[in-house]
């Protein structure tokens, strides 16, 4: 019975090629470091030319016989892979929180929200279906059907190295497609241990695969001639580069970049729900979230109030090792992230913001990368604080004087991941959904992340592409439509 076994001490992380496990033989390779302690836990080598060519060519290689598999055969593997994430959701968890440093609860929420798609794309024998109409034209029949593309590439980031995955490889393989996955180099054991699940599982060898890299692997494997799509999920200067790259490369793409969500708190709102839901919003994961709010729009009649409830919430949460129980927010990933995250909070009180809440002045752990949150005050809506990503514990708070004035500061965002509104009005909340520029729009929701069966949105400079991550746009994406036209002129 297979096992997810904690990160043994100097772990080499390996790739999963053809159904084999294989150390890569490229010339260079990452630390993988605990971001509580700062402590190396493994090494993850990176992948050469031949160990990429090598995973594609299984992968092509198993193409043949995968795509033609009955469907209802295909979704076993899943089913069974849902289930050992199941199984395994408590360790598989603890492997991640060594490696990426978020709260353990955060991690089991990750997980959860990794096998939703799992549970979606089993449902694809209904989802992958197009259409059929006899009598189309005179003694005609045409009937639309989806397609697998072939060899298709995910390359994911380091902050949620268990649901990002699973946002992609159980679609890519349930419509038939071959599967190889480009994980973050920072937290490459989590996508390896799942990877040990879909071994278990009974996938065929070489439907999916795993290669350990960096920039180089990434470029190669997008342009690669075996590879039909490519699935990408990162900040926005690397998404912009890898949708101009591999479309060039005549692939088809799908590319989502980073965010500065934004949430509006309306005069009408219940303030101590939003205070609340913009904490946590703000300060989960360290921050680190594409869906996270670290911009927040107030309105000047309950500005004072909202700030006290804020300060307040942000003011309760235990900082410290994700793994102790009672931890709301652990460490930043790594060392220069924390240092990239300083700078910003210098940025904002040299730019003159009023500092709330000074996350350099809470008291943490001295070994790791701990960082209270951090609350500016009346922000400047030119400030870098508010305008740029910096995917850590800070949240810019801005006065906006009415309803109007809200809207339009989070429209001039560059970003359009994501946006919510706080309010008890009907008829703001109509016009915030029908005027607000972003892809996954939350109406007293703190974080407005969709489920699997509803597509994961993004707008403006968040998104590179036409059809997004999960639900039925997920199907899309990974299959081609063809049209049959049929004529039988002696029926
Ligand atoms: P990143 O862009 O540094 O890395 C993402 C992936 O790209 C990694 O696998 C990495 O190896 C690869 N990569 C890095 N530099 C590259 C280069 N020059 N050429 C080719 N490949 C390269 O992102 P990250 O720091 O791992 O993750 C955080 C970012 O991801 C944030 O900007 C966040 O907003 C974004 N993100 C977006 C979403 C979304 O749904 N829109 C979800 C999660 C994270």
């Amino acid at each position: 019975m297979v096992m997810v076994d904690r990160i043994a001490d100097g772990e080499v992380a390996r790739n999963y090629v053809g159904g084999e496990w294989r150390e890569a033989t490229g010339d260079e390779s990452g630390d993988v470091v605990n971001p509580a302690t700062g402590e190396r836990v493994g090494t993850v080598p990176f992948s050469s030319a031949d160990d990429e060519d090598e995973a594609v060519a299984l992968a092509n290689e198993a193409f043949a016989e995968w795509s033609s598999t009955a469907v209802e055969e295909r979704i076993q593997p899943l089913f069974r892979l849902k289930s050992l994430l199941e199984e395994h959701q408590e360790s598989l968890a603890e492997v991640l929180v060594t490696e990426h440093g978020k709260t353990k609860r955060e991690a089991m929420g990750e997980i959860r929200r990794g096998i939703e798609n799992v549970e979606v794309a089993c449902g694809v024998p209904s989802t992958m279906q197009a259409g059929h109409l006899p009598h189309a034209a005179p003694d005609i029949d045409e009937t639309a059907v989806r397609q697998p593309l072939g060899t298709v590439v995910a390359v994911t980031p380091f902050n949620f190295p268990a649901m990002i995955p699973l946002w992609f490889l159980p679609y890519a393989v349930a419509t038939g497609n071959t599967f190889v996955l480009k994980p973050s180099e920072r937290d490459p054991f989590t996508p390896n241990r799942i990877a040990e699940l879909v071994d278990e599982a009974g996938f065929p060898d070489g439907v999916v695969n795993v290669v350990h890299g960096g920039p180089d692997t990434v470029n190669r494997l997008i342009t690669h001639d075996g590879v039909e799509a490519v699935s990408f999920v990162g900040s926005t200067p690397i998404a912009e580069h890898v949708y101009e790259t591999a479309a060039g490369a005549g692939k088809r793409v799908q590319a989502q970049g980073g965010a500065k969500n934004h949430v509006v708190v309306s005069a009408n709102a219940d303030l101590a729900y939003a205070a609340e839901k913009t904490c946590s919003s703000a300060f989960a994961n360290a921050g680190q979230r594409c869906l996270a709010n670290p911009v927040a729009v107030v309105e000047d009649a309950v500005y004072d109030e909202f700030v006290d409830r804020l300060v307040a919430e942000a003011e309760a949460m235990e900082v410290g090792p994700g793994l102790d129980e009672g931890t709301d927010m652990g460490p930043l990933v790594s060392g220069p992230h924390r240092d990239s995250v300083l700078e910003y909070v210098e940025a904002g009180v040299e730019e003159g913001a009023e500092v709330l809440l000074d996350g350099r002045e809470r008291d943490v752990p001295e070994e790791g990368y701990h960082l209270g949150p951090t609350v500016f005050g009346d922000v400047d809506p030119d400030a870098s604080v508010a305008r740029e990503e910096i995917f850590g514990p800070v949240l810019a708070l801005l006065r906006a004087e009415d309803f109007d004035d809200a809207l339009s500061l989070v429209n001039r965002s560059r970003y359009g991941n994501a946006a919510s509104l706080f309010t008890r009005d009907g008829g703001e909340a109509r016009r915030f959904r029908l005027e607000v520029d972003a892809g996954n729009v939350g109406v007293n929701v703190g974080t407005a992340a969709p489920m699997a069966f509803f597509h994961f949105g993004g707008d403006k400079d968040s998104f590179f592409g036409d059809l997004h991550a999960q639900g039925d746009d997920a199907v899309r994406f990974y299959t081609d439509e063809t049209v049959y036209i049929e004529r039988w002129p002696d029926a």
